[in-house]
């Protein structure tokens, strides 16, 4: 082999001439580009020149006096100087910030299923055992009612406040687990402490009420519950019965946080479409859109009412049909006692009695055997005017729980035979229970009617409701 080998690519010559060409072009650009310069100076230049000319002659024009000259010349190129004193910045430093620690979910094979204790038009529990711990639990599958659209806010709501809750009277959520299918966003389960019964179950099963003892246990753990969630920012708005959960050692929890979420000072807009009819606030009915706390303190007055009878205590067929019988029992909302009531949007087409003197209160009437102490906490929980209602604080401190019959302690607390623990079983849905897994809105035929009070009826002093 003779020689270096050419490149097959490589032309010396032709890349010779190429590279005196382009050296040749940068030189013209480097003229071209230094010319413009000076050109541009030459006009700054020149049209200083002018100026000073123009100023002279008007100076002349003005015999000489220097003094309405313009003491300063127009500056015509910017200043480059640097900053008199420029700050030593230090230098920016990088804030750290730790990175979450991800745990992947176990699995729900990971348990094993014992019974079904729900399964309805919307949900479904079970009672199931950790194959590793040998802890019975349930297990609650998270609502998707359009798994196209990812896991509903109700979903993500139920576990975000249920995570930050630490409270004996609030249900815990264990761990969350995926079914084997990862791929499937409806495969997704709220793992819970297990409780062998709900009070709604329970009422309907005992052949006698609870005991005024046993009633006071119940509201008084209720109530811290419901204290300690809206100390934290927590509104659940959907209390009822049948989310109230007790187990044989008569610990009650607070469970289903589907409706739950927080709330600030003021408390933002939110929708009016929650809590289960039965247990919905009047302004709730009435189209309130910012709400508070005491919504919440409303479903305790009804629950503490369905305890005492053990039937629930406002049992409305629709909207207009539970405010018609909450004013039955509660009374009629004046000015005075609920002022601003009339502004509320479901409000404005409500006609009521103008002689509103004899439609009062019937609460205490309705539960006579109550204590004064019992029946005036049963009223200010049921007091149509939100502001009015005391709150969950307020409800702990009240004599009721302080005079006799004291509140049976958790261990004397009766045991029951647990239904959960047993067969499956079906549940009649709860009326109205807010629709879960999209956020409600209201229909136009849910409460766009007009409620107007009967003449006759006025004329009596009596009021009757009707969608017209
Ligand atoms: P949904 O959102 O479908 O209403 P819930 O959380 O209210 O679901 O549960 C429905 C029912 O399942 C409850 O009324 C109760 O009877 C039962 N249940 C729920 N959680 C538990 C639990 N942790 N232990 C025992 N039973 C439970």
């Amino acid at each position: 082999m003779t020689g270096k080998l050419k490149s097959r690519w490589a032309d010396e010559d032709e890349d010779a001439a190429l590279e005196a060409q382009r050296k040749r072009e940068k030189e013209e650009k480097k003229r071209a580009k230094a010319d413009k310069q000076r050109r541009a100076e030459e006009a700054v230049r020149e049209q200083q020149q002018q100026q000073e000319a123009a100023a002279a002659a008007e100076a002349e024009a003005h015999n000489g006096d220097i003094s309405s000259r313009p003491t300063k010349r127009r500056k015509l190129t910017p200043e480059h100087s640097e900053p008199a004193v420029r700050e030593e910045l230090p230098l920016a430093k990088l804030l750290r910030f730790p990175a979450p620690q991800w745990k992947k979910c176990r699995s729900v094979e990971d348990y094993e299923k014992l019974n079904d204790i729900e399964e309805g038009a919307y949900g479904w529990v079970s009672r199931a055992k950790d194959m590793t711990t040998g802890k019975v639990v349930a297990l609650k599958r998270l609502k998707m009612d359009n798994a196209h659209d990812g896991i509903p806010v109700t979903g993500l709501r139920e576990i975000q406040t249920l995570m930050d809750c630490d409270h004996p009277n609030i249900i815990t959520l264990r761990e969350v687990v995926v079914g084997e299918d990862t791929t499937k966003i409806e495969n997704i389960f709220l793992v819970l402490d297990f409780l062998e019964h709900d009070l709604k179950t329970l009422l309907e099963d005992m052949s006698e009420p609870f005991l005024n003892s046993e009633i006071k246990t119940l509201l008084q753990q209720l109530t811290s519950g419901v204290s300690y969630l809206h100390e934290n920012w927590i509104l659940h708005r959907d209390l009822k019965t049948s989310n109230l959960l007790l187990n044989n050692r008569g610990v009650l929890k607070i469970a289903d946080f589907g409706m739950a979420r927080y709330f600030g000072d003021p408390p933002p807009k939110m929708t009016q479409l929650v809590v289960t009819l039965w247990y919905r606030a009047p302004e709730l009915l009435l189209g309130a859109e910012i709400y508070g706390t005491a919504v919440d303190m409303w479903s305790v007055g009804c629950i503490f009412g369905e305890l005492l009878t053990k039937e629930p205590l406002l049992q409305g067929k629709n909207e207009v049909d539970e405010l018609s019988k909450i004013f039955e029992l509660c009374g009629i909302p004046t000015d005075d006692t609920w002022p601003g009531f009339k502004r509320l949007p479901n409000a404005r087409s409500l006609r009521l009695p103008k002689n509103p003197v004899s439609q009062g209160s019937v609460l205490r009437a309705k539960f006579p055997f109550l204590t004064s102490a019992g029946s005036s906490l049963l009223v200010s929980l049921l007091e149509l005017n939100p502001a009015r209602r005391p709150s969950a604080r307020e409800v702990l401190e009240h004599t009721f729980f302080r005079e006799d019959p004291k509140p049976k302690s958790t261990e004397m607390f009766p045991t029951f035979p647990s239904k959960a623990g047993q067969e499956k079983r079906r549940r009649r849905v709860t009326p109205n229970a807010p629709a879960r897994g999209k956020v409600p809105e209201i229909k136009a035929t849910d409460f766009s009617g007009i409620f107007a009070g009967r003449e006759d009826e006025e004329k009596g002093g009596g009021f009757s409701l009707k969608l017209i």
